[in-house]
């Protein structure tokens, strides 16, 4: 089959590297000049497999106030909200307490994340691709005691579920992560052994270029205008390129990787994808003394800031804010994630040299994904992967590429089906 992917981010180029690796003939239309160029760029760099969770979650609604109120708390909303953040905060509301959804949500998540890995380490054995990645494991930090306590259920239900994680003292974190010499508050952590980290945006260039070695098509600076399509079929797209000349581009398949910009493809066939572009900041710096700077990729509990090695770099990523598609980059969110990674691993790096960067996570109001059919019998969606689409990236192209193929998913994607949003 010829299959059209919109989306060169790292979502786009897994499912364009699957689909190719079972002989289909693969196009990926990029508006951008280089794949991985908006969300997957800078993010927090963690394959976390077993940190998926939806935020969709009744607990989370008593943190959320407290935190949005807190001058450097995570949760940012700008004032006024617009509708869409509203919609957005009602809706994942009325998902957070219906009841059991949560539960049933994690676990398809962490299925996902499963399979994920080991589509990942499928995907590295057969490709030698530099991305300064490694699976080290992920800590997540307490830096309360109740914090630790709360990890309890979560190493419960990974030990359940077979991923390997450990409850850490503070001694043992510090052995760890010898470069975690700062002041900031600790008493133990829970560590996820088998989780890994790596730059999503080089992997995402690097795959391109792999899969264009391996004949696919990849347009850059092209623009997906509009599926055309009958009651049954997408017959064609229309595809604006740089200069503004319209093509239409015929295909067996289409598949919808396009993040943020998923919905307008799609809504006029008569499917609505709720999702909302997240935003949160990063920095990026070479690290001065790389022993004084973590090991693998650590979440500080205390600022909701994750502090990652990618090489010999760092990258320091926070904040959780409701904006819409604004791109600008306060000082005062800057401010925070040095405090916090200084609070932690003082003097690693010169953190106000460092590279900054801002990006929308592709949030669903549920937490899921969305992956399979769409609303038409060629059309596929394998997007709104929110704040763990680098994660998820190798196994849910895995499984849109067998849904495409017709044959059962190695994962049930009954969580992750697109029609749910307008079911009652
Ligand atoms: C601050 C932050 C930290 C994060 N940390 C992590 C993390 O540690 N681990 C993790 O797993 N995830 C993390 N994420 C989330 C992760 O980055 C995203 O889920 C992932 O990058 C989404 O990939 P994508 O390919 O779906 O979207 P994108 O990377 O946004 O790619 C979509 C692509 O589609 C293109 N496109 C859109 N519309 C069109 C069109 N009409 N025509 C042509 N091209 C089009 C865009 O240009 C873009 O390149 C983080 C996100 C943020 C913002």
């Amino acid at each position: 089959m010829h299959i059209v992917v919109v989306g060169g981010g790292v979502v786009g180029m897994t499912t364009a590297y699957e689909l190719n690796r079972r002989g289909h003939q693969v196009t990926v239309l990029e508006r951008h000049p280089i794949a991985g160029n908006e969300t997957s760029k800078a993010n927090a760099a963690q394959r976390s497999y077993g940190v998926v969770y939806p935020w969709a979650d009744p607990g989370m609604v008593f943190k959320a106030l407290p935190w949005l109120l807190k001058q450097d708390g995570p949760l940012k909303m700008r004032l006024p909200p617009s509708v869409e953040a509203l919609k957005f905060v009602f809706a994942t509301l009325r998902y957070a307490w219906s009841p059991g959804l949560f539960g049933l949500n994690r676990r398809a998540m962490l299925r996902l994340g499963i399979h994920s890995r080991e589509r990942f380490l499928a995907l590295e054995k057969d490709l030698d691709l530099a991305f300064d990645g490694g699976h080290q494991g992920l800590l997540h930090l307490a830096s309360t005691p109740e914090a630790l306590e709360g990890y309890r259920a979560t190493h419960d239900l990974l030990k359940e579920l077979g991923i390997p994680s450990r409850l850490l003292t503070a001694e043992q974190v510090r052995e760890a992560e010898p470069g975690m010499v700062g002041n900031g508050p600790l008493f133990g952590a829970l560590s996820y052994d088998t989780d890994g980290t790596g730059d999503c945006h080089q992997f995402s260039r690097e795959l391109a270029k792999a899969c264009e070695a391996n004949g696919v098509a990849v347009r850059y600076n092209v623009e997906a205008e509009k599926l055309v399509a009958d009651e049954h079929k997408v017959s064609v797209i229309i595809v604006r390129s740089a200069d503004g000349a319209m093509e239409t581009l015929e295909a067996d398949a289409f598949v919808i990787s396009a993040g943020c910009w998923s919905n307008h493809l799609v809504q006029p066939l008569g499917l609505e994808l709720p999702i909302y572009p997240v935003k949160g900041y990063s920095l990026t710096v070479p690290m001065k003394d790389s022993k004084r700077g973590p090991v693998s990729t650590i979440h500080d509990d205390n600022y909701k800031v994750v502090s990652t090695r990618l090489g010999d770099r760092l990258r320091a990523t926070g904040f959780v804010e409701l904006a819409d598609f604004n791109r600008s980059i306060p000082e005062e969110r800057l401010a925070t994630i040095r405090k916090s990674v200084e609070s932690r691993f003082p003097g690693c790096a010169d953190l106000a040299t460092a590279e900054t960067w801002t990006g929308f996570r592709p949030m669903t109001p549920d937490g899921p994904a969305i992956i399979g059919r769409g609303p038409r019998e060629n059309l596929f969606l394998n997007t709104g992967h929110g704040t763990f689409g680098w994660t998820f990236s190798a196994g849910s192209a895995d499984l849109i590429a067998q849904v495409i193929d017709g044959e059962e998913p190695s994962v049930c994607l009954d969580a992750f089906r697109p029609g749910r949003f307008s079911e009652s």
